[in-house]
């Protein structure tokens, strides 16, 4: 009876145990479900850009269905106009430009780009019309060369160069022994986050997109660089319709017209001058910047008051 009872026991524990990787595996294919890559929908067509113009209408998208992150936001980019985004780390900045180059779909409302819901036209058109420098480059294994060249496939080394220069990163590339032809990424010469953000930059000054999106694309830049790189920038923007996450409030003051976000909500917008003029949350971030609080923007609202 015992000797029978033991195996039994066992065969138990095991039985559980299959189960139990069953389930896990099940939750894992759920979880791989409901972050699964967007699909082009069945009758998608290409995206027409004509004017440029980028609404978002009662945006809201939570990455996990428990924690909504995005909370009915609407704005509008008009063609060939620049709008920028600041407020404290967290309040939801860079999901505003990953839903716009839909690496997710919105959990309700619509982005829509003169007129054309993202979602019912071909992911290759959309990502072709615009250019993004996220806030952490992921570079090919592969050459310089490739790298920067992938917004335009087929460009010429003097063009691939042009871009390097105006994004500053040039005299780099070229004081490699392989110059253009190094390999970088995991496998390749590891490049630090400011030479990754250039490359970005070069990728997206090349491309020349009708939309822009900058996330922080100055963010790991020492200030010379920066300025030299911020400049070219707004005039790569000029007449482009633009969306810019900036962390130095200094960066968009020219901008057409600033929303500050916090907890996924724009909480206040206007152009610079208005925003100062209603002194609230970003009349308190500008001043702080301004006294060389670098690291204000990114403080917690409640510290920031
Ligand atoms: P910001 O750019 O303003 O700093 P983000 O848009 O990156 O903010 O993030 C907004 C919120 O969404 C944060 O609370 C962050 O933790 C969360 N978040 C960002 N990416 C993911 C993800 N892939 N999965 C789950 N939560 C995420
Ligand atoms: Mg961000």
């Amino acid at each position: 009876m015992i000797q029978l009872y033991i195996p039994l026991n066992f065969l138990g524990v095991l039985y559980r145990e299959i189960k139990q990787s069953l389930t896990d595996l099940d939750r894992m294919f759920h979880l791989l479900e409901t972050h699964r890559e967007v699909a082009d929908a069945p009758a998608a067509q290409a995206l027409r850009v004509s004017e440029g113009c980028v609404r978002f209408e009662d945006v809201s998208f939570a990455y996990e269905a428990a924690r909504p992150i995005l909370k009915g936001l609407s704005f509008e980019i008009p063609a060939g106009k620049t709008v920028a985004v600041v407020g404290p780390s967290g309040a939801g900045k860079s999901t505003l430009a990953r839903l716009l180059y839909r690496f997710y779909d919105v959990s309700g409302g619509r982005i829509a780009i003169d007129g054309q819901d993202i979602r019912e036209v071909t992911q290759a058109s959309l990502r072709q019309s615009i250019g993004i420098v996220p806030q952490d480059t992921v570079l090919f294994n592969d050459t310089v060369e490739y790298n920067i060249a992938y917004g335009r496939p087929g460009a010429s080394r003097q063009e691939v160069e042009a871009a390097a220069r105006a994004a500053r990163i040039h005299d780099f590339i070229a004081s490699t022994p392989k110059g253009y032809d190094t390999m970088v990424g995991e496998r390749g010469l590891k490049l630090s986050g400011g030479e990754k953000q250039r490359v970005a930059i070069a990728r997206t000054l090349l491309k020349n997109p009708p939309i822009l999106i900058f996330d922080e694309a100055t963010s790991a830049l020492d200030s010379a660089n920066e300025r030299a790189i911020q400049a070219e920038l707004k005039s790569a923007a000029q007449g482009k319709t633009a969306l810019v996450i900036a962390h130095r409030l200094s960066t968009v003051v020219d901008a057409h017209r600033i929303l500050v976000m916090e907890q996924g909500r724009i909480v206040e917008q206007g152009t610079h001058a208005e925003l100062l003029a209603l002194q609230g949350r970003y009349a308190r971030m500008w001043l702080l910047q301004q006294s060389g609080g670098e690291a204000a923007i990114d403080a917690p609202a409640g510290r920031v008051a």
